[in-house]
């Protein structure tokens, strides 16, 4: 999960960019970075949050009108800095290019890039492949008069070769500024634009939130396999060669997206309210009768309120969060996020001692951090502790961006309700249904349905199981800290921005 940004408009665009990529810092913390373009590519990258990243120094030299950033939350490859985006490259002319997914057939992109071009990616980045993909597409084009056609037959092309999870928003020099999703449409993208006095800018971004803060008016999500171009003129250029019905993620419903986001036409936090609602049943079902519902802050407590409200027992926040520590789920190593669980997370004993407590999270990965949560309560003096996951059992690992855990790891695919419920040290484990989710997801009839593959083990790129055992193979190759297997590097002509 990363979040991307691409802003063109008539003025400077990099404070645009900078506020965008704070309204998707959920999305990835370990890393950010930031191209413009004047009449040069300026390119700035830092690790950590944005306020680590850049310094007003950076900034100052991030001049020109068009420009796009990108989050990075690890999935793939080291957390080194040469592999935060955007990636930069002047074959066949100026390209910048972000992106939010992952590519899972990268050795016959990248076999197929050596072959037919004699060009080979420099890093283990995904994103070089769709990058080269699309460059090499454009470079059998008339250069010297590249049209809007031109640049759709070449996105068309990179959509039927790459497989996998990606949206995406690429500079052009000199023409414009380009954003496509995969043929599924798993990752989100939206389309914005804010009247100036100057004339019009447009943004495309990962998640809506960013439209809000910075004034601009919603006009799309980016649908699946669409592509979204914006000229030199500021004319907008839509091309839709797959109709396919949407797989979005709908775990980005659950957990990934910021709450006050709306994609697809969904309010984040209405679904989640949703999702509480649907909880009740199944808590009453069991016989389960608690004093209070509370959430682990913060991605439960929507859904925690719509449990309570379904069920008419009190709402309270029985843990408060200390809102400067990071987001567990996204910490790459399991003692950092045991660590942060520990330190970010205080009971307020007076409001559950005693209390039979029902406690709502988005979702149980590998446990451990729940069974931290239920440990907290217990020593707060909790009679009871119910522990509610807004989530179905997650059964399979995310392959199109989402670096959850290897199927060893995960709890659901290994044990029975009853042993996690042990495991976590709860009195009862209750999940939701995937069948309740599926019926949720399945009303958006005008939108197809979503990805559920975590939850169901059917991936909607179809069979993957070599990919799966290639994934697993790599991180058991990482944790014994051996090196990652590159992909050979004979980079095409190396990408020249100006570097600060
Ligand atoms: S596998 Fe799960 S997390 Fe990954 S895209 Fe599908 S629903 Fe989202």
């Amino acid at each position: 999960m990363c979040g991307i940004v691409g802003f063109f408009g008539p003025d400077d665009v990099v404070h645009d960019i900078v506020f965008g990529l704070t309204a998707l810092q959920h999305r990835g913390q370990d890393a950010a970075g930031i191209a413009t373009f004047d009449t040069n590519f300026h390119l700035h990258k830092g690790q950590g949050l944005i306020p680590d990243a850049f310094k007003p120094k950076h900034l100052k030299k991030l001049t020109g009108n068009i420009g796009i950033g990108h989050v990075r939350y690890t999935t793939q490859g080291s957390n080194e800095i040469d592999l935060a985006q955007p990636f930069t490259t002047s074959y066949p002319f100026g390209l910048a290019m972000v992106h939010n997914g992952n590519v899972i057939n990268f050795r016959q992109v990248a076999t197929r890039l050596h072959d037919k071009y004699h060009v080979l990616p420099k890093t283990s980045n995904d994103l070089e492949l769709i990058m080269y993909t699309f460059a090499s597409e454009l470079r059998i084009k008339d250069l010297d008069h590249l049209s809007v056609v031109d640049i759709f037959d070449a996105v068309e092309t990179t959509q039927e070769l790459v497989k996998g999870a990606y949206a995406t928003i690429t500079m052009i020099a000199g023409h414009g500024l380009l954003a496509f999703n995969d043929p599924l449409g798993i990752r989100p993208l939206v389309l914005g634009r804010r009247d100036t006095p100057a004339g019009p800018i447009y943004a495309f971004a990962s998640e809506s939130t960013c439209f809000d803060y910075l004034g601009f008016e919603f006009i799309k999500n980016i649908g699946p396999g669409q592509a979204v171009f914006i000229d030199k003129n500021f004319e907008v250029h839509y091309k839709n060669k797959y109709a396919a019905p949407k797989n979005f993620c709908v775990f980005e419903y659950i957990y990934f997206a910021r709450e006050d986001s709306t994609i697809h036409g969904r309010l984040v936090a209405r679904e989640r309210v949703r999702l509480g609602k649907l909880l009740a049943r199944k808590v009453i079902d069991a016989g389960i009768r608690p004093d209070m519902v509370i959430d682990v802050p913060s991605s439960g407590y929507f859904a925690a309120s719509g449990l309570a409200e379904a069920m008419g027992v009190p709402y309270r926040r029985g843990l408060v969060k200390n809102n400067h520590m990071g987001r567990s789920f996204i910490v790459s190593s399991q003692a950092g996020r045991e660590d942060i669980v520990k330190k970010k997370l205080n009971p307020i004993r007076a409001f559950v001692e005693g209390k039979k407590i029902a406690v709502v999270d988005d979702s149980i990965v590998r446990g451990t951090t729940s069974r931290r949560i239920v440990s907290i309560l217990r020593e707060a003096g909790a009679a009871e502790v119910y522990f509610i996951s807004s989530a179905p059992p997650i059964v399979s690992p995310c392959i199109y961006g989402i670096d959850m855990a290897m199927s060893t790891e995960l709890i659901a695919a290994n044990y029975t309700e009853d042993e996690i419920c042990q495991f976590i040290g709860a009195d009862r484990v209750i999940y939701q249904d995937l069948s309740d989710l599926e019926e949720l997801f399945a009303e958006d009839k005008g939108h197809g349905g979503g990805c559920f593959a975590c939850f169901s083990g059917k991936y909607p790129t179809g069979d993957v199981s070599k990919y799966l055992r290639h994934v697993q193979e790599e991180r058991l190759s990482q944790r014994h800290e051996k090196k990652r297997d590159k992909i050979p590097s004979v980079s095409p002509k190396a990408p020249a921005p100006t570097e600060h």
